[in-house]
């Protein structure tokens, strides 16, 4: 059984799509034929500011994923569930102008930085739906990555890697037969 904990941001851009988000994130994963639970966390868990780069104006990634897991230990949460941190912010890792997300198996949490998964970002009209299914895509391939997988090649799979929203867009939420295999292997 995988157990896992969706844990909000931000308020903004990320709560409204919380229990959607959930619902399909357990489909994507049932399908690979693991076991799987999933609880969104009832507070929002706000970055704290030594995370914030001020000169470029983003979050370090690492920083926020080492305050996200120890919160949540403090709170009492075991060790073995997964936890997916998700805000509508923007996020670097260092030698990385930007990051859609980030994973840290070692301590099995994982993050998703949603600003660059709007329309807005680039100037273009909202698209509600078009940025709720990145924002499924990103979640499920980092939660991918805590699970023991690595990047694939199929353009299609869920843990094809993105660099910008165009091949985010071009995959699906869907873990192709070999990722689907490899997850069962290691985890049931
Ligand atoms: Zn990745
Ligand atoms: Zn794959």
């Amino acid at each position: 059984m995988v157990k896992m904990i969706i844990v909000p941001l931000t308020s903004y851009g990320v709560l409204e799509y919380l229990d959607a988000l959930r619902d399909l994130l357990v489909d994507s994963l049932k399908r690979t034929g693991v076991k799987v639970e999933a609880y969104v966390w009832s507070e929002v868990l706000k970055p704290p500011v030594k995370c914030f780069n001020w000169e470029r104006k983003q979050y370090l990634a690492r920083c926020v994923i080492d305050h996200v897991r120890s919160y949540l230990q403090l709170a009492g949460v075991n060790e073995d569930s997964i936890v997916i941190g998700i805000g509508y912010l923007d996020g670097y890792e260092e030698g990385l102008n930007f990051v859609f997300g980030e994973a840290v198996p070692g301590n099995s949490t994982a993050l998703v930085f949603t600003r660059r998964l709007r329309q807005e970002y680039y100037g273009f009209q909202p698209d509600f739906n078009l940025y709720f299914n990145r924002l499924v895509k990103e979640v499920v391939h980092e939660v991918g990555h805590l699970l023991g997988l690595n990047h694939c090649s199929n353009q299609g799979c869920v843990m094809s890697f993105s660099n910008s929203v165009v091949e985010v867009d071009a995959k699906s939420r869907f873990f192709c037969k070999e990722c689907a295999r490899r997850i069962r292997e290691l985890n049931i």
